[in-house]
């Protein structure tokens, strides 16, 4: 078997890739890594998850009116 290739992670969104501590452009990826493996960076995750989890949001007035009749 042959060397190990080091596995890059990409966001799946904005397709920077993890380099170190922070995230990069693509072009910045060393030539030599080829195996590449898709996450989301910390600012992706975090929206990601916003639009899972909305702020709760109080029921319109028309909402109140059929759940009470
Ligand atoms: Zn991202």
């Amino acid at each position: 078997m042959g060397k190990l290739q080091p596995i890059q992670r990409a966001c799946c969104v904005c397709h920077r890739v993890q380099q170190g501590e922070g995230w990069v452009r693509p072009a910045m990826v060393p030539e030599h890594t080829t195996l590449i493996t898709h996450t989301y960076c910390p600012e992706c995750f975090h929206r990601a998850l916003a639009r899972l989890h909305p702020p709760a949001t109080p029921p319109r007035p028309a909402a109140l009116v059929l759940a009470c009749g």
